[in-house]
């Protein structure tokens, strides 16, 4: 009884040891670049500068963008406000940009979720003074904008953010801290001639909607930073090959699609029962 009670104890060990196995390091990627959209009138050029943390841990692929909020005094906000206008925006921004879209990779047939991750605090860089990926004033939008002779006063911009923009219209400034362009005229559009334009996406027109589109183009730089991933650490996370085309967006269908996908098959499997009765 004795030596048998030791060997489940030995058993619930060794079943104890492999659930607590260290998780795998993921691979970490830090995205630096200066993003330039042309000059073609009457569109001015833009530019600025993308920086975050790609992060592929076997089964989601990342972007961790940390943000420094810096509110102006005129706000008048106390500390509680600040740091509940900062929670509400970052969940606000992951909310509308994660779980759109994931990757398929065609040739171990797996699938990753792919999502960003807004952070408030700045990281460490070894030899460097605490940074952030980006600062964003967070102010105010002037009362006069009727009156004003410059536009783009009023409007938000991926480092200024009025302090009562919408979801979407901070969701889109995001956007661009990942290197996206605008995707209507006056904006910061990928080419002069002939841009890409949407009414209905986030980086267009969309954005002043509250549902806006997501398109395949906003996470194309996921399936290339997994084209990048080095083979030898791609394996240790669970895949192999990397083969031109390996990795293909897939768009996550909305809650409402999910539910008229699940009714159309359960009538689907009614059709054939009635069909076998008959
Ligand atoms: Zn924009």
């Amino acid at each position: 009884m004795k030596s048998k009670l030791a060997l489940v104890g030995a058993i619930l060990c060794a079943l104890g040891a492999t659930g607590a196995q260290a998780a795998l390091t993921p691979y970490v990627e830090k995205v630096e670049a200066r993003i330039t959209s042309p000059v073609g009138a009457p569109i001015p050029s833009f530019v600025w500068d993308i920086s975050y943390e790609a992060i592929f841990d076997g089964s989601s692929l990342v972007k961790h963008v940390e943000i420094d909020f810096l509110f102006r005094d005129a706000l008048g906000y106390s500390p509680a406000q600040k740091q509940a206008w900062k929670d509400d925006t970052e969940a606000a921004i992951e909310s509308i940009w994660n779980n759109k879209y994931r990757i398929v990779d065609t040739v171990n047939n797996k699938s990753y979720a792919l999502a960003v991750d807004v952070t408030q605090e700045g990281y460490v860089r070894p030899g460097l003074p605490n940074g952030f990926d980006q600062a964003v004033t967070v102010l105010a939008q002037p009362a006069d904008c009727a009156s004003r002779p410059n536009a783009l006063d009023c409007r938000d911009n991926m480092v200024n953010w009025f302090v009562d923009s919408s979801d979407s219209i901070k969701a889109h400034e995001f956007g661009h801290m990942l290197g996206l362009y605008d995707e209507y005229v006056g904006g910061a559009v990928d080419k002069a001639n002939n841009p890409t334009l949407s009414d209905d996406g986030l980086m267009g027109l969309g954005a002043l909607s509250d549902t806006p589109a997501f398109y395949a183009r906003y996470f194309q730089s996921y399936v290339e930073f997994m084209n990048g991933v080095p083979l030898a650490d791609y394996q240790r996370l669970g895949g192999a090959g990397l083969q031109s085309g390996q990795f293909v967006l897939v768009a996550v269908p909305e809650p409402s699609t999910w539910a008229m996908l699940v009714v159309g098959t359960m009538m689907l499997g009614f059709g054939v029962r009635r069909a076998r009765r008959a």
